[in-house]
């Protein structure tokens, strides 16, 4: 490939990609490298048994800022549809729906249980957090009963660390959950009379959650980005006129600035000049949570009428099964059988990581039978592995957060961004806005203005995520 570029970005997820977009739309001559041999990142889809899966249970946030709203709109068309969320979590005994409805948690759970909650919640006003940890703020929010069941267990299962281990940063990240739990206890407490939760309901494209990073990418391709897959970027080299980004394979290109949506770690890694010794400790420092998915195809129709089942249950790693044909009205679905997706938070060191197909098939029915699920009619299993999926906050990251981004803020003409490259636990929205902010940020002449960036990171910070 070879060549000069006014831009270029590295990483063909959401960001990266919306990024390559509009920085094209504004005339700029943009390269996109990626890794992998597709674009979309980890909100692509692709094909199980004829069947469109995603990566995991994803939905667009229906609560997307208008402008961004209506430029996926624009893309998709009608082929981006409004659903009615069809969600359940596990608690006790029971499947309960997303968000909580206080009638059926009143009719649903143990007396005795109902008589915890309801007076948690009754006490959540005097309540206040003993420790700046995730377990210490949620039970201040929820109470112990709700604590003990669903958020102390997830959290376990999904960091893979106790709650008093990991930063109080994951519950503020968390608000729109607890929100659910508090006003479901509340109603409780007024005997079930009280306000439910609003139903929720979420966007979502016709042929998978995919097909909105697809529709970026044709258009990146419209606008003139030149998008180069099996890219794998392992050299950052700043010099005083440019940057140089070399790939595996050889290749080198030099643009005027650089979008990096690399995890922070590698670019400190791969960065000439390197950073000092202190910051590349820090950055080692700075983990990121793994995670399997494992498909099981289900024959005869569908597997249940529900998008997505969320599964606190600490005896099974498998914390969501999701059946991805349940989130959209697509007619060339197939009708005779279905795809479940099971999500397994773990570390690469973990022995489940290491566990082939139908190993981790059983696993999943050892779940459905311990969590009163519907047996699957199995007639195949496909898994994949994703190596740095969630950021995890562990208590005390903060420090070794800011020591990197300190020294990445001040590379000339690179510019961090994206889930991995900002350690953001963000969502596609979030992702999408932030790639706009980063090239409205740079100015007519070609300089990025970090004033303005820095001013939009802040806002990426304070807002909460939870995925
Ligand atoms: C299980 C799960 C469920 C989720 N659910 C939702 C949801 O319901 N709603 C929602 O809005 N969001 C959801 N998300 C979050 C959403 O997937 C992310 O917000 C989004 O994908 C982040 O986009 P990104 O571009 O920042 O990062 P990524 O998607 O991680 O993209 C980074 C890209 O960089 C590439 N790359 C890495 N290293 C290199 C290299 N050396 N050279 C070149 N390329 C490289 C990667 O291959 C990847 O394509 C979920 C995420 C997960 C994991």
């Amino acid at each position: 490939m070879g060549g000069s570029y006014d831009l270029i970005v590295i990483g063909a997820g959401p960001a990266g990609l919306a990024a390559a977009w509009r920085a094209a739309q504004r005339g700029m001559k943009v390269a996109l490298l990626e890794r992998a041999d597709h674009v979309g990142g980890l909100a692509a889809s692709f094909e199980v048994a004829g069947v469109r899966v995603d990566q995991g249970s994803h939905r667009l946030d229906p609560n997307t800022p208008a402008h961004l709203l209506s430029d996926l709109q624009g893309l998709l068309g009608s082929d981006l549809q409004h659903r009615r969320r069809s969600s359940r979590i596990r608690m006790g005994e029971q499947w309960l729906t997303l968000p909580l409805r206080a009638d059926e948690v009143a009719r649903r759970l143990p007396p005795s249980l109902l008589a915890r909650v309801a007076r948690d919640s009754a006490l959540s006003a005097f309540r206040r957090a003993e420790s700046d940890t995730y377990d210490a703020v949620v039970r201040s929010r929820v109470g112990s009963a709700i604590y003990d069941r669903v958020y102390g267990p997830l959290a376990e299962k999904q960091w893979g660390m106790p709650g008093d281990r990991i930063s109080s940063e994951h519950a503020r990240r968390h608000t729109a959950r607890l929100g659910a739990l508090r006003v479901a206890g509340r109603a409780m407490v007024r005997s079930g009379r009280g306000k439910s939760a609003k139903p929720g309901g979420y966007y979502y494209p016709r042929t998978g959650f995919g097909q909105l990073v697809e529709s970026l990418a044709s258009a990146a391709t419209d606008a003139g980005v030149e998008i180069r897959c099996e890219a794998e970027v392992d050299r950052v080299r700043v010099t005083e006129e440019e940057v140089e980004v070399s790939t595996q394979d050889s290749d080198v290109i030099t643009g005027g600035l650089v979008f990096s949506t690399l995890p922070l770690p590698v670019l400190a890694r791969i960065s000439r000049p390197a950073p000092s010794l202190t910051s590349i400790e820090s950055s080692a420092r700075l983990r990121y949570r793994a995670m399997l998915l494992v498909y099981v195809v289900h024959e005869g129709g569908r597997w249940t009428p529900h998008d997505s089942h969320d599964i606190p249950d600490p005896r099974t790693p498998v914390v969501r099964i999701s059946e991805p044909t349940n989130y959209r009205d697509n007619p060339d679905d197939p009708t005779d059988r279905s795809v479940l997706c099971a999500e397994i938070p773990c570390a690469m060191t973990d022995e489940v990581w290491g566990l082939d197909d139908e190993s981790l098939a059983d696993l999943v029915d050892e779940t459905l039978g311990l969590t009163g699920l519907p047996g699957v009619r199995r007639s195949h299993v496909e898994t994949r592995r994703i190596g740095q999926v969630y950021p995890i906050y562990r208590a005390g990251y903060e420090n070794d957060f800011s020591d990197v981004d300190t020294w990445a803020r001040m590379i000339r003409r690179v510019v961090t961004l994206g889930r991995q490259g900002l350690f953001l636990l963000d969502n596609i929205d979030q992702a999408l806005l932030m790639a706009y902010d980063a090239v409205d940020a740079i100015r007519d002449d070609g300089r990025f203005d970090r004033y303005a960036w820095t001013v939009a990171r802040e806002r990426f910070h304070r807002s909460a995520s939870p995925h």
